[in-house]
């Protein structure tokens, strides 16, 4: 069957089916396949050299029962409402999954954000706040960096909304440099929270994590700090990729080398000691572990069935296609699927929150293990319905997420 997906006909396929598993009756489910909110805004940039660019804007806000909506931002030129209705939905559900006190949302602007400078996206992020202020707040809805925003972003973010509202307001956003009330450990979370899983993983499959073979495709937030947690529990990177291409090392790559090699020349290839190689290579190599940490639709039905690593852990969001699901798990790789694997960063996320209401910093041991015993914890709940109903791990995690949101729904009742 040929594969036509958007990301949002992917996401309603899989409420459709954890619905259906839960036996959630068609009201529930109808109410949890439709945002709460979806605002659509265009954002009006003064250029550096005296034009006017013209940028949309989206943020969708999917459901809250469980607390006030929490998402990233992401800047893509090919953006779409659908795709950001698509993450704000899988939001809900990974919150639900971590068992933190947010709902879903999700942002994005259609922007090529290599192509402006520092002060044009500074003016971006700023207007764009602006036009949504209204529906933001540390009690209404909490943005987060996601693919091409970061820290400095979200010092911007909390800066307008701070202004707007006449006061600091530190916990209007997470992600956060460390120096305004960022979280110690909140960049490396999604990371490291994605090796905590393959721990857990590799612990029932028998895989010995020392020495196993690792290759990442995507080596930017997630992607690298994966690579550093990979190294500090002996396995080996040998592979790494970006944008522009991949890097290939048997004998395992350094990654904080390759990064200032990818920070100098803007690329992780021709990397010394490295065979430069395709992303489509990288995703075949012969691996233990492949962690798709970029964009959605890697692993396809063209691909799956040349994946010869044991554990892929889906550190980006919808990485794989629901027939590449159906190939992977025909022959037994273990799937963490992305709502549980990349939890990390929203959980560092709830941790950052936490902090600033209580105007407290605490120390990086902290937070890593705390996040630690959350990531550890949603695994083997997890786990715990997988072996229940016999089903693969994503269903069991959608079955998690989708059944707490849809409890605490009816718990709170219809008003009016
Ligand atoms: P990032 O912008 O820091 O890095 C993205 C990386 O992917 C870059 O190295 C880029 O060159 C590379 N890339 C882009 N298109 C590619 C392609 N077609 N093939 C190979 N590489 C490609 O973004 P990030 O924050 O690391 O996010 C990566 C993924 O992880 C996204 O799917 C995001 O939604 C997900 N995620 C991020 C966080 C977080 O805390 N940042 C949390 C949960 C999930």
């Amino acid at each position: 069957m040929a594969e036509e997906h958007t990301a949002l006909s992917v996401a309603l396929a899989q409420l459709k089916l954890a619905s259906k598993k839960l036996k959630l009756d068609y009201g529930m489910q109808k109410m949890l396949s439709q945002p709460k909110r979806s605002i659509l805004v265009s954002i009006d940039v003064r250029m550096d050299n005296g034009s006017v660019g013209v940028f949309n804007g989206i943020r969708v806000q999917h459901w809250d029962a469980r607390g006030p909506f929490k998402g990233g931002i992401r800047y893509h030129p090919n953006i779409t409402l659908d795709e950001v209705t698509a993450l704000a939905m899988l939001m809900t559900w990974k919150c639900a999954i971590a068992h933190i006190p947010f709902g879903g949302a999700k942002g994005g602007v259609c922007v090529d954000s290599k192509k402006l400078s520092k002060h044009e996206l500074e003016r971006l992020t700023r207007r764009y706040v602006s036009l949504i202020a209204e529906y933001l707040g540390p009690h209404r809805d909490i943005p987060a960096p996601d693919m091409y925003t970061d820290a400095q972003t979200m010092a911007w973010i909390t800066d307008t909304y701070s202004q707007l509202k006449g006061y600091s307001i530190p916990e209007s956003a997470t992600g956060k440099p460390v120096e305004i009330g960022g979280s110690w450990g909140r960049t490396e979370a999604t990371g490291r929270g994605v090796m905590h899983c393959i721990k857990q993983a590799s612990e029932n499959n028998g895989l010995k994590l020392k020495g196993a073979s690792v290759a990442i495709q995507g080596f930017g937030n997630v992607g690298y700090h994966a690579a550093v947690a990979a190294q500090e529990i002996g396995c080996k990177v040998i592979a790494a990729s970006d944008s522009t291409g991949g890097i290939f090392c048997p004998d395992g790559l350094i990654p904080q080398e390759v990064l200032a090699h990818k920070e100098k020349t803007r690329s992780v290839q021709n990397y010394k000691y490295c065979r430069n190689i395709t992303n489509e290579e990288l995703l075949e190599l012969q691996c233990d572990v492949l962690i798709p940490s970029a964009v959605e639709n890697q692993i396809n039905c063209k691909n799956a069935d040349k994946i010869k690593a044991k554990v892929v852990a889906e550190a980006a969001n919808g990485p794989t296609t629901p027939e590449a699901d159906k190939i992977l798990y025909e022959k037994e790789i273990c799937l963490i699927p992305d709502i549980l694997a990349n939890a990390g960063g929203v959980t560092v996320s709830y941790f950052e929150w936490v902090q600033n209401l209580t105007r407290e910093q605490w120390p990086l041991e902290k937070v890593n293990r705390k996040l630690e015993e959350k990531m550890t914890k949603a695994f083997n709940d997890v786990e715990a319905i997988v072996a229940k109903e016999e089903s693969d791990m994503r269903t069991g995690a959608l079955m998690l997420g989708v059944g707490r949101v849809a409890n605490a729904i009816k718990v709170l009742g219809l008003w009016p």
